[in-house]
């Protein structure tokens, strides 16, 4: 294992996170797939906006953070606006209300199918589960999404929800799954889903979405998608629901532009998604298209608790993934090893928070332990972060947190004793460095080949259950340093 990366991972490691550490394919998809998008990320904006790059993101930060400030103002301005265009307003304080809520217009309606575009607020409250327990046949139709639903599999990012699969695998569960012919192709995989999918659209009782934005103003949801689904689940069914975090607010059309700017290319790269889609109030009498009905479902679920903290900076997310890709532990683990839907930096400490906030104090970093050190706070997070959030202040602090509440493996605090001992005693720490080299030079191994010994002794073997113990170079960084300022190099 990468050594910079090693002591990012937790101690004590859930077994999700120690499965994914050895499992050197779902490293290569996830590695290689964040890797592109990052680099990629970095090209369109050096691109498009050379030095502009960071004033961008200071504005959307501001944004957001204005509208986080005047939330009930704006929520408010939102519920009127839409009613007024004749949509009808939810409120849902926790995640069961949020189902109720679409259970209850479900069988108002007799609605036995659903047509569902791609939703990260309806995974955190369980839609799907309660959908299916009521008898409401519901299909995902965002390609990702159809994928791990035929697999019974999860999402394990924000953006590429099948980050961690081929088109192997892909190919295996159509033949599988819908008896389609083995292809690898990924046009004619595309092909074989859309088949699928087409006559589901106009049969469906009922369409289901999430959005990228909600603007006060217009009382209008933006939705941004590359595949046309969403467009599709508005078009066909009578009655559409739309499920919103109540985050995602913003003051109007007038603020949307940074965003846009901003999402699609801190996700996949594009200037835009291909797809920007507005929706206000259901079918007007003169349109041909649209639902008859059309539902807004504001959901809470914690969000309005993590307002009222010290991390409510977190809310200015945008769901653009950026974070992930960027994050050196989010590649080597994959989002499974989170333990949540939110999964790499921003999982590591929404996840928490949304969770006390639901359930009262530190709730949420009790059942999440292992998130705050899961990071070796390099800070690609925050750089690559189109909102500037300082996801590594706020990793730091819950740290911080579990240790005031003993939480922390005590392991960590011996091995932080020791490191505190020898770097306040610069003989024993050179003696410490010394035996380390000797170790290697004893060993014949060139610098950075992992060792013979791959798990330490005592104490230290909790370390290294989930790592290799590597090699130490062979040359100080003292020694270098004196090299290179007698050879008057540049330090
Ligand atoms: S925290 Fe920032 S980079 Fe990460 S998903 Fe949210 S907006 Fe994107």
């Amino acid at each position: 294992m990468n050594e910079l990366i090693a002591p990012a991972l937790p101690f004590d490691m859930l077994p999700r996170a120690r499965e994914a550490v050895r499992d050197v394919k779902l490293q290569q998809f996830v590695g290689n797939a964040t890797h592109l998008k990052d680099t990629q990320r970095g090209g369109i904006f050096g691109r498009d906006f050379g030095n502009d790059y960071d004033d961008l993101r200071t504005v959307a930060r501001d944004t957001k953070q204005y509208a986080l400030d005047h939330l009930d103002e704006l929520l408010e301005r939102f519920i009127e606006r839409a009613q007024a265009s004749g949509a009808r307003v939810h409120t849902a304080t926790t995640a069961a209300d949020a189902c109720n809520i679409a259970l209850e217009i479900a069988r108002h309606h007799g609605a036995k199918s659903c047509v569902k575009s791609k939703s990260m607020v309806t995974e955190e409250i369980g839609l799907l589960p309660a959908f299916e327990a009521a008898g409401i046949a519901t299909l995902e139709t965002d390609l990702g999404e159809f994928i791990l639903q035929i697999d019974g599999d999860a999402p394990s990012h924000i953006v590429t929800p099948m980050i961690h699969k081929d088109r192997v695998a892909t190919a295996k569960s159509f033949v599988r799954e819908l008896g389609a012919r083995y292809t690898e192709d990924p046009t004619e995989l595309t092909m074989i889903a859309r088949e699928h999918m087409r006559g589901v659209y106009r049969q469906a009782d009922l369409g289901v979405s999430g959005a990228n934005f909600l603007l006060a103003d217009e009382g209008a949801a933006v939705i941004c998608t590359n595949e046309g689904n969403f467009d599709l689940s508005v078009g066909g069914p009578p009655v559409h629901l739309v499920f919103v975090g109540i985050e995602k607010l913003i003051r109007g059309a007038c603020d949307l532009a940074p965003f846009l700017k901003l999402l699609a290319r801190s996700g996949t790269a594009q200037p835009l998604t291909v797809y920007t889609s507005f929706v206000r109030g259901p079918r007007r009498s003169d349109e041909h298209g649209g639902p008859k009905e059309l539902h807004y479902i504001l959901v809470d679920a914690g969000r309005i608790g993590v307002l009222a903290g010290k991390k409510r900076d977190l809310l200015r997310c945008i769901r653009c993934g950026a974070c992930l890709n960027a994050c050196p532990v989010y590649r080597k683990v994959g989002g499974h090893s989170y333990g949540s839907m939110y999964a790499g930096p921003i999982g590591a400490v929404l996840t928490p928070e949304l969770e006390r906030a639901q359930g009262g104090h530190d709730a949420g970093l009790a059942n999440y332990k292992d998130l705050p050190r899961a990071s070796s706070l390099c800070g690609a997070c925050y750089e690559a972060c189109p909102v500037k959030i300082d996801i590594p202040k706020f990793l730091l602090h819950d740290r911080a947190r579990l240790r005031a509440r003993g939480l922390s493996p005590k392991s960590e605090g011996a091995t932080l004793a020791l490191w505190r001992m020898l770097s306040q005693r610069p003989v024993l720490f050179r003696m410490a460095l010394r035996a380390v080299r000797f170790h290697a030079r004893m060993l014949g191994k060139a610098d950075g080949e992992q060792s013979w010994l791959t798990h330490a002794p005592g104490p230290a073997g909790a370390w290294t259950k989930s790592r290799d113990l590597g090699v130490a170079t062979g040359e100080s960084f003292r020694e270098w340093f004196k090299e290179h300022k007698r050879s008057g190099g540049a330090p």
